[in-house]
């Protein structure tokens, strides 16, 4: 049986080794030892996007891929 391809897997979640700044509102920073999403947008390259933003992401992320699964109906 073919295994089902995870089209997501290039999100993780990751703790920070240094200082980092969110990708998605410079504003916020995500310190060291915290944990948030990674998102590999090419090889070696991430973006980092802090637990606040996380959660928007994952909502809409939700909504999109429940536009999609509409459209396709499945
Ligand atoms: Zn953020």
């Amino acid at each position: 049986m073919a295994k089902t391809r995870n089209i997501l897997k290039n999100l993780t979640i990751e703790q920070a080794k240094g200082k980092r700044t969110c990708h998605t509102n410079s504003k916020h920073t995500i310190e060291a030892g915290e944990y948030h999403l990674a998102q590999e947008v090419a090889p070696m390259k991430r973006e980092n996007i802090c637990v606040e933003c996380a959660g928007k992401v994952f909502d809409l992320a939700e909504q999109y891929l429940a536009e999609l699964r509409k459209q396709l109906g499945v």
